[in-house]
């Protein structure tokens, strides 16, 4: 093996060279020996590169990942290093021009690059924005609320979320070379998990071009993530409990994986994306002429063509109400025959070829089978025009649209994934029926329903929502600002039950857990406030004859706490914040009323105990708390009355540093545990205030 220096150069561009791909292993750049993969252009069929990882030393690999990335990445707080992710988004967004150079060999348009390159970097930003407003500013996450456990209140328990210290190794599909890599580096690394990126090799070049990038913003600590472009070899076999694999491909090599021996006798988490069969459903009531069935016919043929059909969300099967049958078929067919195929580098081409020849060979297998119970209703696979090149060379593929008249009996439509510009149209008669026919698919990513009958979508939901990762419910209300059916979002779960591979990514928080081991803790409040660095109620409390709000963020401490004086309540307070609030409500102001209701006599507005007790506990001069700006978990727990004497007490629940803006003043989170009891020492108000606290150091 020999070593080179990390330069992008450009592939697949006119003019270059075909190259040896290379391998990022150890922090270095490696080019495998012996014979590699021949990876070709998919518009010209001109070899572009090639690829192999022979010579590398897997177990070396893991190790590596697990020695160097890991610790250095559990070293940093999930702030630190959703900033890391926000720097090497805004770098690579800044090199995305070469990117698009690079992605034209895979046959993608214009488009469809977007969504891979662009749609990539913003899972980057996405997390990076969660990461800071999501998780705490340590190195672990807890998860819900503390569980009483006793009746003295003195053992108690929380759940807390610690990176794995093992891999995240990631296995990724052909068809987005960019996104499916980032998608998964995105949760992984904000989890503080090192990566092992294995891009389906058929479009690997393009996922070397912009790790490389990645590589070279310098930004990412050594070992926190390496590339292999080819085999993965033994790789799994290395893998031990603390490591994960993110598989997205085929369901046969999903689950050939998922029982390799060392996954199962090391229980290693295994998360699987594959193949989905998903449906789009035309609504009851969205009849020819609605704007409902305008974009559900714009929506399917969009899905049949982006990407030349190849998204693990594309709709598969279309479902429509029989008696609409001969008007989608149409209207369908209306837009499909205006997709120009061919080179995608040509203005007015809306569709490129598929990813490689082998694919147009996969494609085909599966159309015979479909064709083998439902009627090709429009298309051919033999005469099609391609536009500026040569449809044998290029990996083109014509789109075809089938009808299965008898979808309960056509079992081919329903398990058959043509990985390509492939759709069948299914009639149904009941909405009941529509519902039987998506589960038919087994389990898949994503379904859509159009619709403006909102009772429809309820039951459409209801129906199919335990077989489907996520489901979208599209009107005229909606439309315009739609993400559409076949895009996964880094804010909601993608992923599928059954034959979707049962996985799920992504979804904000959820996708980061999946790289954490979660883990109950049980103890007295005292010790899980000092190990989780925020206060549990029952713990100890620290009190000082210096106020809180006189102390800096930097000087503050969790379980730093303030006992007000007390305050009795009086009709005259009542009445007063009756009239500044104008809340006349009876069970404040009418005495009659009061007497009959659930609180048998008048009783202070909630608000007022709130307002009271931030009378009590507020410091007024000016000093290091800048602002109030919220307030969380807000319970009234018993009624007050007039006559009775609150008081209330509040304790530095968390803190969280905030990074320093150029032009705002250095400052710093901390919420309050704050509690409001009466004379008899019950609670009445309890909950959690945030306030802006200046940190030190500002010239004050
Ligand atoms: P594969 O399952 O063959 O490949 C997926 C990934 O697994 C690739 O990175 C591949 O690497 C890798 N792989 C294959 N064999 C092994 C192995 N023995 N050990 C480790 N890794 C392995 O799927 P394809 O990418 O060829 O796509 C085939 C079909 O999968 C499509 O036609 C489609 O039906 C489905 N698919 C589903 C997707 C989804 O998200 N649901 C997305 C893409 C495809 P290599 O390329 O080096 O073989």
């Amino acid at each position: 093996m020999t070593t080179t220096a990390p330069t992008i150069r450009p592939i697949g561009v006119p003019g270059t060279e075909p190259r040896r791909l290379e391998n990022f292993v150890r922090g270095e750049w490696v080019v495998g020996t012996g014979n590699g993969v021949d990876l070709f252009h998919a518009v010209s069929g001109a070899k572009i590169a090639e690829a192999t990882t022979s010579g590398t030393d897997y177990r070396s690999t893991v190790e590596y990942a697990t020695r160097v990335g890991g610790p250095a990445l559990r070293r940093m707080t999930f702030h630190e290093r959703a900033l890391m992710l926000k720097a090497i988004a805004q770098a690579l967004m800044a090199r995305k021009d070469e990117f698009y150079l690079v992605s034209a060999a895979t046959g993608a348009t214009k488009q469809d690059s977007w969504v891979d390159i662009e749609g990539g970097i913003g899972t980057f930003f996405a997390y990076a924005s969660r990461g800071r407003r999501e998780f705490p500013n340590e190195r672990f996450y807890i998860d819900g609320p503390t569980e009483a456990l006793s009746k003295g209140g003195s053992f108690v328990g929380r759940h807390i979320c610690v990176p794995l210290e093992g891999v995240a190794v990631h296995i990724n599909a052909f068809n987005f070379p960019v996104w499916g890599m980032l998608e998964k580096l995105a949760p992984t690394l904000l989890a503080g998990v090192p990566a092992i990126v294995k891009p389906a090799t058929v479009t690997s070049f393009l996922a070397e071009a912009v790790f490389r990038a990645m590589i070279e913003t310098d930004l990412l600590p050594a070992g926190a993530v390496q590339l292999l472009c080819g085999s993965s070899g033994d790789l799994l076999d290395h893998l031990d409990c603390q490591s994960a694999v993110a598989f997205t491909g085929s369901a046969s090599t999903g689950k050939m994986l998922k029982a390799s021996k060392s996954i199962l006798e090391n229980s290693v988490r295994f998360n699987m994306e594959a193949d989905s069969l998903n449906y789009s459903m035309l609504g009851p009531d969205a009849a020819p002429g609605s704007p409902e069935f305008d974009l559900f016919i714009k929506e399917v043929a969009r899905e049949m063509t982006t990407k030349a059909g190849q998204k693990c969300t594309a709709i598969r099967r279309t479902l429509v109400p029989e008696g609409m049958i001969s008007d989608v078929m149409s209207a369908l067919k209306k837009r499909l025959e205006s997709i120009t195929i061919g080179d995608p580098s040509i203005d007015g081409v809306r569709m490129g070829p598929l990813a490689g020849r082998g694919q147009v060979g996969e494609v085909r297998k599966s159309v015979d089978a479909i064709a083998k119970s439902a009627e090709l209703a429009y298309g051919s696979l033999d005469d099609f025009a391609v536009v500026g090149a040569d449809r044998e060379r290029g990996a083109f593929f014509p789109t075809l649209l089938f009808y299965a008249k008898d979808p309960f009996g056509s079992s081919a439509a329903h398990d058959v994934e043509a990985f390509g510009p492939v759709n069948t149209v299914m009639p149904y008669k009941t909405v009941d029926d529509a519902i039987e026919l998506a589960k038919k698919g087994k389990g898949s990513l994503v379904g859509s329903l159009f619709t403006a009958d909102d009772r429809v979508a309820r039951d459409v939901v209801m129906g199919t929502a335990a077989y489907h990762g996520r489901l979208m419910l599209l009107n005229r209300h909606s439309a315009k600002e739609s993400t559409g059916h076949g895009s996964p979002l880094p804010h909601l779960v993608h992923g599928g039950p059954g034959r979707a591979g049962g996985g799920e990514e992504m979804g904000g928080v959820r996708g980061v857990l999946h790289y954490m081991q979660r883990t109950a803790l049980q103890g007295s409040p005292t010790t899980l406030m000092h190990v989780t660095n925020e206060y549990t109620p029952g713990a100890d409390r620290t009190l000082d004859r210096v106020h809180p709000f006189r102390k800096y963020f930097d000087e503050l401490n969790v379980g730093d706490a303030l006992v007000t004086p007390r305050r009795t309540v009086t009709e005259a307070d009542i009445v007063n914040f009756a009239g500044i609030s104008g809340d006349f409500f009876y069970a404040h102001m009418d005495d009659i009323a009061a007497r009959d209701s659930i609180f048998e006599k008048r009783v202070a507005h909630g608000y007022f105990v709130l307002s009271a007790a931030a009378g009590l506990f507020v410091d007024a001069a000016p000093g290091p708390v800048l602002a109030n700006y919220g307030l969380e978990s807000l319970r009234f727990v018993k009624p007050v009355y007039p006559g009775d004497t609150i008081q209330a007490t509040i304790t530095v629940k968390q803190k969280t540093a905030k990074e320093n803006r150029e032009g705002q003043v250095p400052q710093g989170v901390v919420s309050w545990d704050v509690e409001v009891r009466n004379q008899n020492q019950e609670p009445v108000a309890v909950y959690t205030i945030l306030t802006l606290v200046r940190r030190k150091g500002t010239g004050e």
